[in-house]
This record gives C-alpha cells, structure tokens and sequence, in this order.
C-alpha cells in the first residue's frame, strides 16, 4: 500500500508527547512490512534545515480567503520506501515552539497554520504524483484530510481510490475554532452541523473527522471504550458512540532499541532479567544525581511526565503530604503547568526524600527508569502512555489509576494467585493513591520475594511496533473496503 502519514510531530525532529513517538515508529515499521510510506511533517524553525535535503520550494496550499499559499519543501528518506517531507513557511512554523507561546497559550492563528498543513500534505502527494492509498492523519492538527477526502475532494480524480484513516492519540484537544476557519478549509455553511463539524456554536476539527473518516482508531483498547462515556469523552461521547462502528482501539508499541536496560547508553550500570545486579548501582548512581541519600533499604519512586491535569499531578499533590511519611525516596521530572513547576521543585528544596528535576531531559528520564524501583503514573485519563510500559521493561514496577492503555498494559498484583507486575487503583481520589502507594512500599519492605518475582515478570512482557503495525495494517485493509 501506498501511505500518506501525516503528524505534527515526530521524534526526534519535533516532540512534545505520545504522538512523536508514535509517527516515528509506525510509519518505520509499516515500511518494514513492505508498503510505501510517506510522512509529512511541518518544518519547525526548531528543526535545522541542514539535517534536511532541499526537495522543492513552490507547492501551492489553496487557503480560501488567503489565496494560494507557496511552502517550500524539505525532505529526508530514512529507508528506501520511508521518506520524510517537511513543509516549509515561516509565517506559520517559523516560531519557538509548536503550538503555544512561552506562557502555555495556543498560537492565535492555530486554525490557519494546521489546516494549511494539513492541506499542504495532500498537495505534496499530488506534487510527487504519491496516490496514496491511505491517508492517514492524526489528532485535531491533520483533522481536516479526512473532511476534505469526503467533501471538497471527493470527486477529485487523484484522490478517488484513498481511503482514510483517523487516529486520536488524545481526546481532550479536539481543535476547536470559531466557525470563520470554515473558509479556511474551503466548506460550505453546509457541513456547519451538529452532525458534522459544528460543536456548541464552534468549529470542532475532531469532531468533523470522526465523521468523515473511513476508519478511526486510537492508541488503546481501554481507551476506545471510555471515550465512548462522560468521564473520558470531552463532550463528544455521543457522537463517538454513533462513530464506534468504525472505531478500534490499537495499543502502542514502544521502541526496545532505545529502552532496553541490557543496552541503555544512559545508565551507570547494565542489566536485565536473570542478571538484576546492575539495577542497584542505577539507583545508586540516580540518588548521586538527584541529591538523595543512598539508601537501599527504602524504595524510590520515580515519576516522569507533562505536569498536566492529565497526569495526576493534582492527586499527587493532594496526596503528597501523607505520601512523605511512608519509608520512600521521590524523584520527580517534569515540566508545564507553573504551579506544579513550583510545588515539585519546592519539594525537592525542603524534604531530602525528595529529589526533582523541572525541565526535559531525555537522558534523565532513562536513569529514572533504570534507578527507580517504582514507578507512579497516576493519570486521570491515559490515552495509552509509554512511560508504564518502558517501567515495566526495566523492572520499575508501575503505580498506575487503572484507565486507558494503563488498564490495558499493567496487570494488578494478586498476592493469593502470584501474579501481576504492578500496583493498580481506580477511583481517582488522593485515599486511592495514598493506599496503592503504601502497599507499594509495604510489599517493597516486607515481601522482597513478591517483588523479585514480579520485577521478572514486568520485564518479560513486551509490547512490539510490529504487532501494532500489523494492527493498523489489518485496518487500512478495512478501509480500502469501505465503498465510496
Ligand atoms: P503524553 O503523550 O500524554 O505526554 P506518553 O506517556 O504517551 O504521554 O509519552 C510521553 C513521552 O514523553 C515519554 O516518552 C516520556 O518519557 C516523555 N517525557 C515527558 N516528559 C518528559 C520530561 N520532562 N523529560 C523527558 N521525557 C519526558
């Protein structure tokens, strides 16, 4: 097959969560089961211009009101049949950052710089006479190839065999604009509907999409389901419902090369199952770094993530202060929202339990992982989540609410049976964390067995791109079937 992947980020030229990963390993992987993959990305100004090849610099994005658009376009191949492209204009992407300014605002004119994008993908594939037989576009930012595909260009001769694939890596940004973007996108008053792209009087990108995709997916079984309920559907839980023919749910794989704690370049000390002798000296090294005591006799309890509503960071806080009388060290490492910035930070200055690190930094969140001992992932919703499931590989045990791919990767200690590789709560209070935690650490200080035998099963479970590629390869098939 022919596949159009369009993303707005991707590791490692533009990150900011889940989805980077993600665009970076599937289309490599799909490209290892013999199809033909082109992604699209925006050319951030963060993305130097000198890793890249210069393709060509005059394809023309219809924008409505504001003419045709001239991008130019870099590209970089990384496989034979794996080419990356990236759309160049400074007027949208030439910024610091990818979509908000310094204080955590969205770009005002978001609307304009994504679905120039995301048209500006197509017009590419039509550039270099791609006719893909997929097209596949994620999140709200490339919303508006699965609309256009069903509207404005269905009758259009290039694109009449594609089908579309829609997958969302996270409900809770849906983009949602005031209705003039319609002209942006080149629609009529028409599809201004409930039914389509019209959500409580605004313009809802997401919401026209999971309309007018072939198939939709998402990043975990659990998460297919929930977001099909009040809790976890941002308000679109009906009209996801009424989708949910078309929906499933596809766990994320995660990249063994990069996390494998027998090869891991960031750690002090290597090891892996049946050979767990180098997992001390990593704590040791990470309690070093981290201002901590060396303690081997009390646990360390790492946590690494966007210090968003999403994660738990509220729970966590609320329950901070009975937390820190349990015997346990902290690390922390995080960044975003400015009162966790301060909380997280502060903690570190006024309890020695406690070590924090408020910033990104890659190679600390592997040592996290290889010092740690356990691993709190507290999330309010979790679209699929990487961090438990690198925990897992490393021997971290996880700490984890039970939503999402959380629920669909972690399986809850059972001390009658003998199984399980975490530690699982569900109802999203302070009690139900502070309780999970403290069983967490009373089973770490009383029952070192338990832990060895589930640290061993943690690290023999793995979670491959290939099987997922094979997954989303069975869709596209599925899409390819739908009728037009
Ligand atoms: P989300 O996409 O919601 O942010 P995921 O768990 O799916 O959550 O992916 C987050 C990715 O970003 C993981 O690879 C995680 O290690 C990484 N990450 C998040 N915050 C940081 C940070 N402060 N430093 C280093 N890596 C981080």
């Amino acid at each position: 097959m022919k596949i159009l992947f369009s993303a707005s980020e991707m590791t490692p030229f533009a990150k900011t969560g889940g989805l980077a990963d993600v665009a970076a390993a599937l289309p490599k992987y799909l490209a290892r089961l013999g199809h033909e993959v082109t992604v699209v990305l925006p050319r951030y100004y963060s993305i130097d211009r000198g890793e890249l090849e210069f393709a060509f610099g005059n394809l023309g994005v219809p924008m409505g009101p504001l003419g045709t658009l001239w991008a130019g376009v870099y590209r970089k191949a990384l496989a034979e049949n794996l080419t990356v492209y990236f759309i160049d204009y400074e007027a949208f992407f030439g910024r610091k950052n990818l979509y908000t300014d310094d204080d955590g605002f969205s770009y005002p004119d978001n609307d304009r710089r994504f679905i120039f994008f995301s048209r500006a993908a197509l017009e590419l594939a039509r550039a270099l006479d791609f006719r893909p037989d997929i097209v596949h576009a994620n999140d709200w930012h490339t919303a508006p190839q699965p609309i256009w595909l069903n509207t404005l260009l269905r009758d259009d001769p290039f694109f009449r065999k594609s089908r579309s694939v829609y997958t969302i890596h996270n409900l809770q940004h849906q983009g949602i604009f005031d209705r003039s973007a319609l002209a942006y996108l080149q629609l009529g008053q028409e599809h201004f509907n409930p039914r389509e792209l019209e959500a409580m009087g605004a313009l809802n990108l997401m919401k026209g999409a999971i309309y007018h995709a072939d198939k939709l997916s998402t990043v975990s079984p659990t998460y297919a389901r929930e977001i099909q309920t009040p809790e976890f559907g941002f308000g679109l839980q009906e009209h996801i419902r009424a989708h949910a023919y078309k929906l499933r749910g596809i766990l994320n794989g995660v990249d063994y090369d990069e996390w494998n704690p027998a090869t891991d370049p960031y750690l002090a000390a290597h090891y892996d199952r049946g050979n767990m002798e180098g997992k001390a000296q990593c704590k040791a090294d990470l309690q070093e770094r981290m201002g901590l005591e060396k303690r081997s006799d009390l646990p360390l309890i790492g946590f690494v993530g966007r210090f968003a509503q999403q994660k738990g960071i509220e729970l966590i806080a609320a329950a901070m202060h009975e937390m820190l009388h349990l015997p346990a060290q902290w690390v922390f490492l995080g960044s975003g929202e400015k009162w966790a910035e301060g909380f997280f930070g502060d903690l570190a200055g006024r309890f020695g339990q406690v070590g924090s690190y408020i910033g990104y930094s890659e190679a600390l969140s592997h040592r996290i992982e290889g010092g740690a001992d356990l691993f709190l992932m507290p999330s309010l919703f979790e679209p699929c989540g990487l961090n438990q499931i690198y925990s897992l590989r490393y021997g971290t045990l996880p700490i984890v609410r039970a939503v999402g791919g959380l629920d669909d990767t972690v399986e809850n200690y059972d001390p009658q049976q003998g199984t399980g590789d975490g530690f699982k709560f569900w109802e999203p209070s302070k009690e139900a964390l502070y309780h999970t935690v403290r069983w967490a650490v009373e089973t770490w200080q009383k029952d070192p067995g338990a832990i060895e035998r589930m640290r061993d099963r943690a690290m023999s479970r793995r979670f491959s791109w290939e099987r997922s590629a094979r997954e989303y390869e069975a869709l596209y098939r599925a899409a390819l079937e739908v009728m037009r």
